[in-house]
């Protein structure tokens, strides 16, 4: 197994001279973490709702950025599960569950995770506290990581023994605290929606024994841990400022989470009852008006968001959206074009841009608008599946079957997934293009074999 040598690796590294070890580390980790990332796409329910992914992306990039170099290239994933949890992988991978996002109450709250996490990575505690608590043996760190992926932690026995390895000590829960409140505030975040969130938790988990989600087994809260945060955030004096509001982007990123995590029924009649207590506020009804364009209630989909359109490009993205599924093509095109010159980065506009073109058989604007999507999401799944069959439609077959190996790749299908990049190779023709199939392939390839 690819993975048991890797680790073996990393013992014998973690063995070695202090200067090699930190150069080889970094190497290891960024090795682990691309491992990692492909089995957590196989086993993993990633959520690849566009709104939803490039809010939990562009606000973790806000804090990376602000580290300034960095020898990982963090990504951020949402995992549909109505548990709060949030884990980070050696070298640079964050996933965070839609469960968490759910029980965010505003954008200083969730960088406060993503910054906590990101300080995990960026001071390499996993490793460090394998190497402090002597477990550094392929077997318990195979286990370690393979614990991240068991979809039983936090549920009972299994939960609490895989929860116990990945436990950070009290002292990295600190060291990550204070790190991640300082990233916070270099990256113009307010840093007590760090305390603030672990306070909630703390709080439901002292009022209510049966609250332990997957967060607290794996990054343990205290009282002493959450009065030293605390400590560190007042000799900054932010006590006195007010909490600010969710943005529109949190609000449109938490409407997803919930849509993914449980019945469109349900919650379309809970965001209209959120808009009858608050009718003035036109995010709430455009959130509404997408609700219900997901329960499948067209109509009065339509009779909400027709109003707000003309003002608002997210409520004229789900008019538009409502409209295609009414067939009503022309109209909901001219919406979804509109959409795309006003956000230029609204890929799920341009994803439903290209199947209304796909509609009417117009494959090349289909093409462009999928390429589009792809741009501002490189992993959007449907996106890839999508522009694939176009393209096989509209005669360009390597490139179809490249992008149905792309759809195959995020989902975690790897057999489909080398089966088309070799199809793909055969037909493409521009250098280019063939030989970043062929580096897909032969890393798919080697995956597969250390699985075996
Ligand atoms: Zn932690």
């Amino acid at each position: 197994m690819g993975l048991v040598r890797l680790l073996f690796a990393a013992v014998v590294l973690l063995g070695g001279g202090a200067e090699a070890r930190a150069a080889d580390t970094v190497k290891l980790e960024r090795e682990l973490g691309r491992k990692f990332a492909l089995e957590a796409a196989a086993r993993l329910p990633i959520v690849r709702d566009p709104d939803l992914v490039t809010y939990v992306r562009r606000t973790g990039a806000k804090i990376v950025e602000s580290l300034g170099p960095q020898p990982f290239r963090y990504r951020f994933f949402v995992v549909r599960d109505g548990r709060v949890n949030a884990f980070a992988v050696p070298g640079g991978y964050v996933y965070v569950h839609t469960g968490l996002l759910l029980e965010a109450a505003n954008d200083d709250e969730v960088a406060g995770v993503l910054a906590h996490e990101v300080a995990h990575v960026h001071a390499h505690h996993l490793l460090r506290q394998q190497e402090k608590t002597r477990l550094v043996n392929y077997a318990t760190l195979l286990a370690l990581l393979g614990s991240f992926l068991d979809p039983a932690i936090g549920a009972a026995a299994i939960g609490a023994q895989a929860a116990a390895q990945l436990k950070y000590s009290r002292e990295f829960e600190q060291e990550a605290d204070y790190l991640g409140a300082r990233y916070m505030q270099s990256a113009g975040f307010d840093a007590r929606g760090l305390l603030d969130f672990f306070h909630k938790l703390w709080e439901r988990q002292r009022t209510t024994p049966t609250f332990l989600p997957p967060f607290l087994l794996t990054h343990p809260l205290s009282e002493e841990r959450l009065n030293n945060l605390e400590a560190v955030l007042r000799t900054r004096q932010w006590e006195s400022a007010a909490r600010r509001p969710p943005s529109r982007e949190l609000r449109w990123a938490k409407f997803w989470a919930r849509i993914r995590t449980s019945s469109p029924q349900e919650a379309a009649a809970d965001y209209a009852r959120a808009h009858e207590a608050e009718p003035g506020d036109p995010v709430s009804a455009s959130i509404l008006g997408a609700a219900l364009v997901e329960s499948g209630d067209l109509e009065r989909a339509r009779a909400v968001l027709e109003p707000l359109a003309p003002r608002d490009a997210r409520a004229r993205r789900e008019l538009g959206r409502a409209l295609f599924r009414l067939r009503e093509t022309d109209r909901a095109a001219e919406l979804l074009r509109s959409v795309t010159a006003e956000e230029p980065d609204d890929a799920l506009a341009w994803f439903e841009l290209g199947r209304v073109l796909v509609s009417s058989r117009r494959w090349d604007a289909a093409l462009e608008a999928f390429r589009n999507a792809l741009r501002v999401l490189p992993d959007f799944e449907e996106a890839h599946r999508e522009l694939g069959l176009a393209a096989g439609r509209a005669g360009r077959e390597g490139e179809g079957f490249f992008h149905l190996a792309e759809a195959a790749r995020c989902g975690g299908d790897y057999g489909t997934a080398i089966g088309h990049y070799r199809r793909a190779i055969e037909r493409l023709d521009d250098p280019a293009a063939k030989e970043r199939a062929e580096k897909r392939l032969r890393e798919l390839q080697e995956f597969v074999e250390s699985r075996r």
